[in-house]
């Protein structure tokens, strides 16, 4: 670390480049990194570290991998990018075939979105334009549980939980919704349908102005990494049909097997009206989402005859994205997938549950390819990620959240190494919080 070229980037990078919530005034440090491959981190120092976070949820197959790099290579050599206004591409229909294919029957119309926010506001506008279409423009509200995540732009951030959404910064610039218990009960826990009540009576009361509930499914990600019953959302399919209101899937951070499922939608009986992906989408390789929805909302939200659904970014279906989403689907598709996330659940619960034991852990979970420790107090981050680091892994805690969700292709001794730090690293906070 002492090279006068590194300290030279670190220095312009730490008065410079924000990263992701951080401060420009009291920046966290960050680590360097030349290069990736497979499960490991290459840091400019010569540190190698074993990565437990894929990227957040998105490179499932591990980094550098040969099938998706050629994929790439190979439609950068066709075009790298055309507007998708007037102009469609071999890339994009095909990844739209794989996704209408593998996703839930009546989810058969597809816009492809660059980021996972921009794919959870196109849902809230096909939501709101439906009832508009419908001639019931005041079914314009949306209604969701406490504790979600969905994005940083300020459609989704509006649906994000009010408290770590900061929502009181943002008051009078994010539009008012409706926010309902969450379920308390965890994913195998016999489901108390009591814990719908909060929902019920929201869309009881205010059916008439609500456009769609949001949910994330099962995972409750960013928000606070909580598992709850896929009973809940049988229920909440069940109101929403009721009470004349959209049901809108958020997997963005769930999809593509992490819950042990393709999708997490696949823990249910049912299906969204519409649902959103990303992340895993393309392995890690590059930033595309895609929001997809039913004929009957498509068609719907044209009813009043304008038709057209108002969104269209410039990097609208990118052909390097969608060709190396297509190759990072069929590599999934072909690899022991399901095999491999069971493995590591399984690992994960039984190698982490020594924290369970620890005075200031409030409880350790699992479910498929996540694993979490969650903490009674905020974890001291910057310390914390720096002791990571020496024990030669890379795993980025918030809050009061120690987790892991290492790509699928992670062997069962580089999860051991994860775990035992994990381990070590959470019993060092207990015992200087006992001193
Ligand atoms: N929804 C969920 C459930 C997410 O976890 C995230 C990203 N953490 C998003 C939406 C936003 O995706 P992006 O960061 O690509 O905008």
């Amino acid at each position: 670390m002492d090279d006068p070229a590194i300290q030279n980037r670190l220095a312009f990078d730490r008065n410079h480049l924000w990263h992701p919530y951080t401060s420009m005034v009291e920046p966290l440090p960050v680590y360097p990194v030349t290069r990736a491959e497979g499960v490991r981190l290459y840091l400019e120092d010569g540190r190698v570290l074993v990565d437990g976070m894929s990227s957040w949820w998105a490179a499932i197959h591990g980094y550098n991998h040969p099938a998706l790099n050629a994929a790439l290579a190979d439609q950068s050599r066709r075009m790298a990018h055309v507007m998708f206004g007037g102009l469609t591409h071999p890339p994009a229909v095909e990844l739209g075939r794989r996704l209408v294919a593998l996703t839930p029957a009546p989810l058969d119309k597809l816009f492809f979105a660059d980021s996972g926010s921009v794919a959870v506001e196109v849902a809230l506008k096909m939501a709101v334009q439906y009832w508009h279409a419908r001639k019931q423009p005041q079914k314009h509200k949306l209604v969701t549980i406490r504790r979600g995540y969905h994005g940083d732009t300020l459609g989704a951030m509006a649906v994000c939980d009010p408290v770590t959404g900061m929502h009181r910064m943002f008051a009078g610039v994010l539009p008012q919704h409706f926010f309902a218990d969450p379920p308390r009960c965890g994913f195998d826990d016999s489901f108390d349908p009591g814990d719908c009540d909060s929902l019920q009576a929201l869309l009881e009361r205010h059916r008439n102005e609500i456009a769609a509930l949001i949910l994330e499914p099962v995972v409750q990600g960013a928000g606070g990494m909580r598992f709850y019953s896929p009973e809940y959302l049988n229920v909440a399919r069940e109101m929403c049909d009721h009470y004349n209101v959209l049901l809108i899937f958020d997997e963005i951070a769930t999809g593509f097997g992490r819950t042990g499922k393709l999708f997490a939608v696949e823990h249910t009986r049912i299906a969204p009206d519409i649902l959103c992906l990303g992340k895993a989408l393309t392995g890690g390789y590059l930033t595309l989402a895609a929001t997809l929805t039913s004929e009957r909302v498509a068609t719907g939200l044209a009813a009043d005859g304008s038709g057209v659904l108002m969104h269209g970014p410039t990097f609208m279906g990118n052909p390097l994205a969608c060709a190396v989403a297509n190759a990072s689907i069929d590599l999934l598709l072909a690899s022991p997938w399901q095999a491999r996330v069971q493995a590591i659940e399984q690992q994960l619960k039984d190698e982490l549950q020594p924290c369970a034991g620890l005075p200031h852990v409030a409880d350790v979970r699992a479910l498929g390819a996540i694993g979490v420790v969650e903490l009674k107090q905020p974890v001291d981050m910057s310390r914390v990620q720096q002791r990571f680091v020496a024990e030669g892994v890379w795993v980025r805690p918030f809050g009061r959240l120690v987790y892991l969700m290492p790509p699928y292709i992670i062997a069962a001794d580089q999860l051991r190494q994860l775990t035992r730090a994990v381990v070590k690293v959470v019993s060092e906070i207990s015992n200087r919080s006992a001193a």
